[in-house]
């Protein structure tokens, strides 16, 4: 058992945040846990293209009008406010002065602001294209010099303590839902310990390996979100499932990401015979449309032709040397499966990329559910709407990071020393009688069944028909896992898989619900709305 005022579940770039502004009072005791064994292993780290700064040309106006824009009308105005007026100035705070992030800048020492699509203005502060590593390092290095925070690794959350539902107060089912910590499975033990906390964070990212085809790493496979469900929070946007326009599509490397930054360097997609097709799509922004604009005509380039990939060049339209300086993680990566990008282009498909949903929460990233937060990309604030534009989930994350830890730090502050939840009230992990070992193949086995049957039904293009059949896949085989997991001991890639059909078929309800396509849900049983523009 461990207690601790703050637990935050989760060490990317928003659970990093809001435990470096809690640990400034030194009085707060702040744990922070990963499943991963490398506390830096997050879909932080992988960010390439950047984070929006404010460059001088620009202003938070301009920023709001293109994050509006970008989400088709369903984003919503205070958080993208919010977000504008706040980010550039805690990307300094957090980023530069704390975590000591150096973002690239000329011979001159004046900053380098990339260009990404959907974006009017140059603004896109980066570190070449491992702009993520950069981010998460530093964070990583701050967390680690900061006494009052206790960073756990190794370790799986696998459902929040909610009360009622692990109280054994009876009185407590009149009260309304709270949250007092986590039980969380130690990997290498292979025990499971109740963390009790005042207050919980959720911070633990996305969920693109519910797809086939992502640009995720493995550990997002919305855990928060499952948790979250079970408890009774309020989830909002999950058909919103943004699919990056450019993977990489070849054997060996699926998955990924040619950053939208190659596009803002001038790159061009074409067709595999060579022709610029994004000017037939948009005539206004061609190849820097926003995301699920291109996404859609690359995949109906596709679908019409019957190619299996498309092509995205940049090598004719770069020097080659300003590739290999702008983009040399890309263009290493390529080289490993043989594509050199300053020779040849690349061969691209799209990819589940981002969750534009998530556990709803307010302007100070409170849940429905008391003493519980989330924060990142598991949570949504509404900045996102229907589709996020390029490089502003990092800076949410610093944002909402930086805010909840604010609110909570209120709340301590007014509750006073008060005593963590009686740990006699709260239930051990209760093992037993199971003795099997989850089968790996299962695991194994059941997640490729989920990933195939989001990427065809509930992909880019839906209809009726396939989300329908979709559903009735995910029941079936949601039955089938609460079995496994109910009879067999408890393992991280049990509790992912267990997770990953909870989100699937949360994913693929709300998109059955919403019969109007927009931003990234698109039904092509449906009349298409952007903004209130029918399309
Ligand atoms: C390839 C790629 C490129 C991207 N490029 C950009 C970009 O250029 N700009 C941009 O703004 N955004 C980009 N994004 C999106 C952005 O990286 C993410 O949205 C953002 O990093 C999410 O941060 P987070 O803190 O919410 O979650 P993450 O960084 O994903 O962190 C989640 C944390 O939760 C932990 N966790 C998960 N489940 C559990 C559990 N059950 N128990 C314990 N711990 C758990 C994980 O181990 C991890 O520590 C990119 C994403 C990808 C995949």
């Amino acid at each position: 058992m461990a207690d601790t005022q703050v637990l935050i579940i989760g060490c990317g770039i928003a659970g990093a945040t809001a435990a470096l502004r809690l640990a400034r009072n030194p009085k707060r005791r702040v744990t922070i846990i990963t499943r991963a064994s490398d506390p830096e292993e997050s879909n932080t780290r992988y960010a390439q293209g950047g984070i929006v700064g404010r460059s001088l040309d620009d202003s938070s106006e301009l920023l709001l009008a293109d994050i509006l824009a970008a989400g088709a009308g369903a984003s919503s105005p205070v958080a993208a406010r919010i977000l504008a007026e706040e980010g550039p100035q805690l990307l300094r705070e957090i980023l530069e002065d704390t975590a000591g992030v150096v973002f690239d800048r000329d011979q001159q020492g004046e900053r380098l602001w990339g260009q990404e699509a959907a974006h009017s203005r140059r603004r896109i502060l980066h570190v070449g294209d491992e702009t993520g590593q950069a981010i998460i390092s530093g964070l990583m290095s701050a967390l680690r010099r900061t006494p009052n925070i206790r960073i756990e690794s190794n370790v799986t959350a696998v459902d929040l303590i909610t009360f009622p539902h692990h109280s054994r107060d009876p009185l407590a089912s009149y009260r309304s839902i709270s949250c007092h910590g986590s039980y969380v499975f130690n990997r290498q033990e292979k025990t499971v310990h109740r963390y009790l906390a005042d207050v919980t964070i959720l911070a633990t990212g996305g969920l693109g390996r519910i797809y086939r085809n992502t640009t995720n790493p493995p550990g997002a496979r919305g855990d928060g979100l499952a948790m979250a469900h079970r408890a009774g929070a309020r989830i909002a946007n999950a058909e919103y499932v943004q699919f990056h326009p450019t993977a990489l599509a070849v054997p060996g490397a699926e998955g990924l990401l040619i950053s939208e930054a190659v596009r803002g360097e001038g790159g061009v997609l074409l067709t595999p015979p060579g022709h610029p097709f994004m000017a037939d799509y948009s005539p206004e922004w061609k190849d820097l449309a926003p995301r699920d604009v291109v996404a859609r005509a690359i995949h109906h380039e596709m679908e019409a032709h019957g190619y299996s990939y498309v092509l995205l060049d940049i090598a004719t339209r770069m020097p080659a040397a300003a590739i290999r300086k702008r983009f040399p993680y890309i263009y290493s990566e390529c080289l490993k499966v043989g594509v050199d990008i300053s020779r040849e282009p690349i061969p691209v498909v799209p990819a589940a990329h981002y969750f534009c949903g998530g556990v709803l929460v307010d302007e100070w990233g409170r849940s429905n559910i008391e003493n519980l937060y989330a924060v990142g990309e598991i949570s949504c604030t509404g900045v996102h709407g229907a589709n996020r534009l390029a490089s502003t989930s990092l800076l949410e994350g610093l944002v909402w990071g930086s805010r909840s830890a604010q609110d909570i730090e209120q709340q301590l502050e007014s509750s006073g020393p008060e005593p963590l939840v009686d740990l006699n009230v709260v239930p051990r992990w209760d093992e037993s009688g199971l003795t099997a070992d989850p089968d790996p193949a299962l695991i194994q086995g059941d997640m490729q069944t989920i990933q195939n049957i989001m990427w065809h039904y509930v992909g880019l293009v839906r209809s009726a028909d396939r989300l329908s059949r979709a559903i009735r896949e995910l029941r079936h085989l949601w039955n089938e896992i609460e079995t496994f997991y109910r009879t067999t001991k408890l393992s991280d890639g049990l509790t992912g898989l267990r997770n990953a059909i909870e989100v699937a078929l949360i994913v693929a309800q709300a998109a059955q619900h919403n019969r109007q396509s927009r931003g990234c849900h698109y039904r092509h049983d449906s009349v298409y709305l952007e903004g209130d523009r029918l399309i």
